[in-house]
């Protein structure tokens, strides 16, 4: 019986990775055919949070995401259109032009969130050849068949299907029941190729071993991928909690049936970013965007803040109130550095080595971040450490936290938090049409140097130059 684990912990040997000091990661990464939202983000943070806890105790780490570019469907039933296909068709683009675009708009995000770039970025369709090559492996080993509309994968052929989400096989396939395709030997099989239907032309489409034209299903790509680059099994895979059940137990059945070896030894999922306590999502119409929270003047970092500050394995439902809290508290981090600074004169650089202990203890349990943060704050404040021990030990948690706590001076934007605060109840006030507090707040926020612009992407705020 092959070991899953759920969370991660540095304690007692509960880690190993395969080979001695370097960590092979796989996160499972967007798909381009919108802007990523700051749902998403939060879990490729929670993901660069792990990565550099895994750096900061010494291990290399190889790090892999894929771009899904695409095979995507918008129903998990294998029904349904490709998402890539869908949105180039809305949007009247070429679908191999929206990747790229949506490619680079999502590596910028990344950029100013301080997220370490993955060693590898494989593109599914750059790996056709790989994902056909293993689809043949699996119909070799008797765990596939054809219906009309393209290949599947017989999940009752593998008999530890649903491992990773403990789920029973009855309880699945009543949940797959919903939009099932009828041809399916099990409502939980799944495609690993699809034809193009007949009459369509597709953007993105490719002669294959089995028939008409076509693409491969979603799952396949980080099976073949992953096995590309990291070999199989490797250390740690990663993805949004909605990945557990469907996604990450078909790659799991693809790649195990078609090696007959583990796929990854350690699986961690973060937990989903709400907004009124609905889940953030493109299709949900609640979703905001990195440049959104920047046109309101926000620091990314900011952003960062307000999801280092809450457990990945937490639901975080977001408000303009806490992201001005979160902005605050890193005004105020970058300030306290800043004072610091001015104590420094020597060359020794070493951490406080008592917080230090508690701030790694916090990490390496299951990146226990809100406990290390309260452990950070506990610090600043602690009379009894030199304010230079404090400046080297705050540089060295910053190694993890990836705030940029020595850039005080120069925030990206420069609106003080008092402000943006203001700006965030006018908002409030605005949504509840209390236009009369709303008013308040203008006055209060131009009292302070700064002007408002409302615009159809939210408000602008702009410094009142005399
Ligand atoms: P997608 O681009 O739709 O494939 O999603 C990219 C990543 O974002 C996946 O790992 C999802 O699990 C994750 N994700 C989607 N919605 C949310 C959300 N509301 N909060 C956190 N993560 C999310
Ligand atoms: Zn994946």
């Amino acid at each position: 019986m092959i070991k899953l684990f759920n969370t991660l912990s540095l304690k007692e040997d509960f880690f190993k990775p395969i080979s001695d000091n370097t960590v092979g990661l796989y996160t499972c990464g967007p798909t381009v055919y919108l802007f990523a939202h700051i749902g998403n983000l939060r879990t490729y943070l929670f993901e660069d949070l792990l990565k550099r806890m895994l750096i900061y105790n010494g291990f290399e780490v190889n790090h892999v995401m894929n771009i899904t570019d695409v095979g995507h469907l918008s129903s998990n039933a294998d029904v349904g259109e490709d998402k890539m296909e869908l949105s180039a068709k809305n949007q009247d683009m070429n679908a191999w032009k929206m990747a790229e675009f949506y490619t680079g708009a999502f590596m910028k995000d990344l950029e100013r969130l301080n997220i370490i770039k993955p060693d590898n970025i494989p593109k599914a369709t750059d790996h056709i050849a790989e994902q056909i090559e293993m689809i043949e492996k699996l119909e070799k080993n008797g765990y596939t068949y054809q219906l009309e509309d393209g290949i599947y994968f017989d999940v009752s052929k593998f008999a530890e299907y649903g491992k990773l989400s403990r789920q029973k096989m009855d309880e699945k396939q009543a949940g797959a029941r919903v939009e099932v395709n009828l041809g399916k030997r099990n409502p939980a099989d799944f495609a690993l190729w699809k034809f193009t239907a007949s009459g369509v032309k597709r953007q993105m489409e490719w002669d294959n071993p089995w028939g008409r034209r076509g693409f491969p299903g979603w799952h396949i790509e980080c099976s073949a991928m992953s096995t590309k680059y990291l070999g199989q099994p490797f250390d740690i895979h990663c993805g949004g909690i909605d990945h557990i059940p469907v996604h990450h137990e078909n790659e799991i059945a693809q790649s195990e049936a078609a090696s007959g070896k583990n796929l990854a030894n350690y699986w961690l999922h973060g937990e989903f970013m709400l907004v009124d306590g609905r889940r953030m999502g493109k299709s949900e119409g609640n979703a905001f965007l990195l440049e959104d929270l920047i046109k309101r003047g926000f620091d990314p970092l900011a952003y960062r803040y307000l999801c280092l500050n809450t457990h990945y394995r937490i639901q975080l439902n977001f408000t303009w109130e806490s992201l001005a809290g979160a902005q605050k508290a890193l005004d105020r981090l970058r300030e306290h550095l800043n004072v610091f600074s001015q104590s420094v004169n020597r060359d020794s650089k070493s951490a406080n080595s008592e917080y230090k202990k508690t701030f790694t203890d916090a990490i390496n349990n299951d990146l226990n971040m809100p406990l290390a943060l309260g452990n950070l704050w506990k610090l600043i404040k602690d009379e009894n450490v030199a304010n230079e021990d404090k400046y080297f030990t705050l540089l060295d948690f910053d190694r993890i936290l990836g705030l940029d706590l020595s850039k005080k001076n120069e925030p990206l934007v420069n609106i003080p938090a008092e402000v943006n605060e203001l700006v965030s109840k006018r908002e409030i006030a605005r949504s509840e049409k209390n236009y009369k507090l709303a008013d308040e707040f203008r006055t209060k926020i131009s009292e302070s140097g700064y002007e408002i612009e409302d615009s159809s992407d939210g408000p602008k705020i702009k410094k009142i130059i005399a």
